[in-house]
């Protein structure tokens, strides 16, 4: 089967000669659940820009679902991208203004769907968290986690194939940070692919495959 996502060889060179990545390698299958943890200033956010298609590497391939994206114009990119990938933020993200149900609508303004069914499937994603109680509230009138699962169901209102988050339990007490990667655990049971960016080791530890990346070099990996 084709990988959701695959990296080959890819180095990452900022201006002033910094090289953030240095020839990482790395797939994710469909349904996979991986973690990717590594010290600050090891080379996650990066990975995690190119991951999701957010920036091009300035060597290697990256493809998604099998586009090699060195072919697709920013345009292209972006309406693949707006269709195969959720992202979830430490920060969450979310719109203040805005309703539980608008801030989960807007994941779809880019996949194209017909406003219509934007509300109907935005109020779905949010029961899929446990939140159809929270409909109408606005974020400031929620708890961080009931934010954070605003934003999950925000990235996956449009089923994408791979969920990716960033430090997604970073703003939370630890009780709340374990429901919410509970909840991305869950999502991925159902099929979503996962990856998680962490420098939490007990983050890290409840996901089935774990990559270890250290001065822009994937240094070890568990569980493949
Ligand atoms: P992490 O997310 O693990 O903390 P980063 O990917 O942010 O690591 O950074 C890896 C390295 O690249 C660091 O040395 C960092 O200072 C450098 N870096 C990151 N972004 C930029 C940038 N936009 N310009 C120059 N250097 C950068």
């Amino acid at each position: 089967m084709t990988p959701v996502l695959e990296i080959v060889d890819a180095v990452k060179e900022y201006t002033g000669g910094v090289r953030a990545l240095d020839g990482v390698s790395l797939t994710l299958h469909a349904g996979e659940a991986v973690a990717i943890v590594g010290p600050s200033g090891s080379g996650k956010s990066t990975l995690l820009n190119l991951l999701g298609t957010l920036d091009r590497p300035s060597s290697g391939t990256v493809m998604l679902d099998g586009h090699d994206i060195s072919a697709l114009s920013d345009r292209q990119l972006s309406a693949l991208r707006g269709r195969r990938i959720g992202f979830v933020f430490q920060q969450f993200h979310l719109a203040d203004g805005m309703t539980a149900l608008d801030n989960v609508s807007t994941g779809l303004l880019y996949a194209g769907t017909p406003r219509k069914w934007r509300a109907a499937m935005a109020a779905e994603a949010l029961e899929r968290v446990g939140l159809s109680h929270r409909l109408k509230h606005r974020p400031h009138e929620l708890s961080g986690g009931e934010r954070q699962r605003v934003a999950i169901a925000r990235a996956v209102v449009n089923r994408p194939a791979l969920m990716l988050a960033d430090e997604p339990t970073g703003a939370l007490d630890t009780a709340t940070g374990r429901a919410v990667l509970d909840l991305l655990l869950d999502l991925n049971r159902d099929g979503t692919t996962l990856a998680v960016i962490t420098h939490d080791r007990e983050v890290a530890a409840r996901l089935p495959r774990q990559v270890e990346i250290r001065d822009g070099r994937i240094q070890a990996e568990v569980g493949v």
